[in-house]
């Protein structure tokens, strides 16, 4: 069966896919979303898993969304609100704790319970990385140039880029490069001696990745989750008021006002190809749907190894989409609770529940749930980042009770023995026997639990290897080398093929920047 013409069809209605679909839409193309769950958002969604329970199931924080998706797509119109997300509060075994709220002055105090030393530090940390944020923060909106073309746009934008960094004052400069070459560990023992501290900030260093707070390279990740804004306030965190579906939602009620044609249900299985050109995508119920330009927000393996083909791709890019690496490192667990958890160092209901609670002691603590998934297990202890988003925004939960979820590092996708379908319950177990080392009260009030292993994040989501960014956001898989090396600028070997998911420029986090960027080029090759 044959369809009317598109100027683009969008694999994926990720937000990605989504806002990408906006952007074009609103610059007058005739534009078809694909997606092939029964809602979009992509690991942006809201579900209600258990009767009246509603879970942002994957991506439960937002930060990084950009501030212009959020102005041009008027997404508060189109229903979102973001509530702030106050503090995060790390338990600590010897019945102590080290909790962080946005309030400066109280923040300084706390830590100086800790150490005088590092609240001195924190504030010349802070300074420190709003500026590095500041330098980083004009790449995520531009296409990465390439290094090694002679393109004058491209020479013009690493020109620029030099000129910024050499206007740098010094110590900013080797900030830099220490982010760009350190471990999230070494950076931070540079400014402070608390070991707790230390371990809860590194944290945002490992996320997604399969590497260890002591890796090098994790300290850019720290910076990557720096750069978010909410409201104008740099590097805080919100929720979206229903779930992180609402984002997804609100932008695709923006991209259909725009005209934009979204259909869910509609898996691609096949990018049609004609003579090295994108021709539109076959879809898994046999129907064809004929575009002048595909674009896919789905990540490279899916859309080049299993959508295009190999044997319409140069064998050398093909090598390098074998190479790009998933490794998916994090687990999920959501929970459904009767009331809310009693924490031992800090018991009672409080403003202390209602930020992220961050189970991080110290830096071995960390790096020892690391050494556990290296040699193929699930940490024995692990990592985990709750927060408990009913406290904040009642509507997601029965009255009186309690939406729970849990980020959890690690679970490697790769088991040395096993598979994640025999070791699940396990899993699920190991997390909440952790949190109930601080908050014993936890495994009696837990009225149903979902738990999401790498591959129930594979499945469900569509994300390879269960790896949340789409791909590791390791260095070498980063800007001009996003997704491989001289394909970063959001067009592939097949004519009228692009991609504008979180595998390209500048990465993962519910942001939507690589789905403006693309956007931005396929118009910008249009009008050419
Ligand atoms: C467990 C977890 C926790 C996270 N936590 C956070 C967080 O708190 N904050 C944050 O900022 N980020 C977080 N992230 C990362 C963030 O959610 C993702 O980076 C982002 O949502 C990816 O968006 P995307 O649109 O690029 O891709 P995706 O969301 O992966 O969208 C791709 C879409 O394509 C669809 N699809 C796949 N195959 C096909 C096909 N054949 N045909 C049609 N459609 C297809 C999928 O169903 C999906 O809807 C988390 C991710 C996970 C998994």
């Amino acid at each position: 069966m044959m369809n009317s013409n598109f100027d683009v069809v969008v694999i994926g209605g990720g937000h990605n896919g989504l806002v990408h679909a906006a952007y074009l839409a609103r610059a007058g193309r005739k534009v078809l979303v694909c997606e092939r769950r029964h809602l979009v958002g992509g690991a942006a969604v809201t579900e209600e898993v258990f009767p009246g329970f509603k879970f942002s199931v994957a991506s439960y924080v937002v930060s990084l969304l950009r501030p212009e998706i959020i102005r041009d797509l008027d997404l508060p119109k189109h229903g979102l609100e973001i509530l702030p997300l106050d503090g995060t509060f790390t338990p600590m075994p010897n019945g102590d704790y080290l909790w962080r709220v946005n309030d400066h002055a109280k923040t300084r105090f706390e830590i100086a319970r800790h150490s005088r030393l590092d609240a001195e530090a924190y504030d010349e940390y802070g300074k420190a990385m709003v500026e590095m944020g500041r330098f980083v923060k004009p790449i995520l909106a531009m296409t990465a140039p390439d290094p090694t073309s002679l393109a004058v746009k491209g020479l013009r934008d690493l020109l620029s880029l030099a000129r910024r960094f050499q206007k740098l004052p010094n110590p900013d400069k080797h900030n830099q490069v220490q982010l760009m070459t350190m471990s999230a560990a070494d950076f931070l023992d540079q400014w402070f001696e608390t070991d707790v501290l230390k371990a809860t900030m590194s944290a945002s260093g490992i996320i997604g990745t399969f590497l260890g707070v002591r890796s090098p390279g994790t300290a850019y990740v720290l910076l990557h989750h720096y750069m978010g804004e909410i409201d104008g306030a740099f590097r805080s965190w919100g929720f979206a008021r229903g779930g992180t579906g609402a984002i997804s939602n609100a932008i695709a009620a923006a991209a259909r006002e725009a005209g934009a044609e979204i259909r869910v249900e509609s898996p691609a299985a096949k990018i049609l190809i004609e003579n090295g050109h994108a021709k539109g995508v076959l879809l898994e119920n046999g129907e064809e749907i004929r575009a002048k330009i595909v674009s896919s927000s789905v990540d490279p393996r899916l859309t080049f190894l299993k959508m295009v083909g190999a044997e319409h791709l140069p064998a050398d890019f093909v090598e390098d989409v074998e190479r790009y690496k998933f490794r998916g490192s994090s687990g999920k667990v959501n929970l459904a609770l009767d009331a809310l958890p009693d924490f031992k160092c800090l018991p009672g209901p409080g403003a202390h529940l209602r930020g992220a609670i961050s189970i991080s002691p110290s830096v071995d603590y960390m790096e020892r749930a690391y050494d556990d998934a290296k040699y193929g297990r699930y940490s024995r202890r692990p990592y985990i980042d709750v927060v408990i988003p009913s406290l904040t925004d009642p509507s997601i939960a029965p009255a009186g009770k309690h939406v729970m979820s849990c980020f959890v590092q690690y679970a490697p996708y790769h088991l040395k023995e096993g598979t994640w379908d025999e070791k699940r319950d396990e899993f699920g177990d190991t997390v909440i026997d952790t949190l109930t080392e601080y908050a014993p009260n936890l495994r009696n009030i837990i009225l149903q639990r979902q738990v999401l292993t790498p591959l129930d994040i594979e499945r469900r989501f569509g994300l390879s290897e269960g790896n949340i960014f789409q791909g590791e956001l390791s260095l070498e898989q980063l800007f001009f080398l996003r997704p491989v090396p001289g394909w970063a600028q959001y067009r592939t070997p097949i004519h009228s093929l692009y991609l504008c998911g979180s595998a390209t420029h500048p990465g993962g986090g519910i942001m939507g920047a690589p789905g403006l960027n693309a956007a931005r080029k396929i118009l910008h090759e249009w009008k050419r």
